[in-house]
């Protein structure tokens, strides 16, 4: 997708620091972490977000959710603990628009959010 920012990481006109990889799935650290840990999963097919989601993308984003038990588990935050959050539109706080999930950890986080 033209000018999305997430694409261009996955097609390496713009790097990233990886944490994990899929055939179907990316994650990396996030570029202004709000945490010790900031990690921003997403899949390789572009999706502006989940009202953009298709019936097709089920299995896709059971995988995507799926992932970040394998990344806590391998980052060691899994007993600590950690958060998975999708923003979506104007009032979710949603600034990319590539569906991701944010992945944080490393402190204890406060609810609700602001
Ligand atoms: P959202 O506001 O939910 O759309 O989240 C977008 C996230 O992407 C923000 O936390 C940004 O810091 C992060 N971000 C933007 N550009 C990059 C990049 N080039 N590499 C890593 N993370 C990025
Ligand atoms: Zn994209």
């Amino acid at each position: 997708m033209l000018d999305c920012i997430f694409c261009k990481i996955l097609n390496n006109e713009l790097t990233c620091s990886k944490v994990f990889e899929s055939d179907q799935i990316l994650a990396f650290n996030d570029i202004d972490p709000k945490a010790p840990v900031h990690i921003i999963v997403i899949p390789k097919k572009h999706i502006s977000n989940i009202n953009d989601l298709n019936e097709s993308d089920r299995k896709l984003m059971g995988d995507l959710i799926f992932s970040a038990k394998i990344i806590a588990e391998k980052i060691n935050v899994k007993e600590s603990g950690f958060r998975c959050i999708f923003n979506t539109n104007n009032d979710g706080g949603q600034t990319v628009f590539h569906i991701h999930m944010h992945l944080l950890a490393g402190r204890e986080l406060s609810w609700p959010p602001g």
